[in-house]
């Protein structure tokens, strides 16, 4: 598929990703247990990069997923610290290989400043 252009946020109707995500008030401790669980840990490089490009660096809201060349090998990096419970990986992932399970309580979010 092209490449959609899309226009840059304006911060008036629509805002970058990291503002966003710090109006959600989500704020999980970088230390608690893992929370977005991979079937496979392999399938998003062996698999899923190759195939689709690896939509989860797209769809998810947060930028929780990064695909991260290290001396020149991709790693799958999940920045679980930045979810904001929207599930949407543990639906769109096309191998059905993202499990969401609760996260520790008291982590938001907390849209009260929305
Ligand atoms: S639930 Fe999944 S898609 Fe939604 S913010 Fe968290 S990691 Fe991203």
């Amino acid at each position: 598929m092209p490449k959609i252009d899309y226009p840059k946020y304006d911060n008036v109707i629509t805002f970058d990703k990291t503002s966003s995500v710090y109006l959600t008030g989500t704020n999980h401790a970088d230390n608690q247990p893992v929370h977005l669980k991979l079937k496979d840990p392999d399938l998003p490089i062996n698999y899923t990069l190759e195939k689709f490009d690896e939509p989860a660096q797209r769809y998810c809201p947060a930028g929780v997923y990064e695909v991260q060349k290290e001396n020149d090998v991709n790693k799958f990096v999940i920045n679980s610290q930045n979810c904001i419970h929207c599930k949407t990986c543990d639906i769109k992932e096309p191998s059905q290989n993202i499990t969401w399970v609760t996260p520790e309580g008291s982590g938001g979010p907390r849209y009260g400043n929305m």
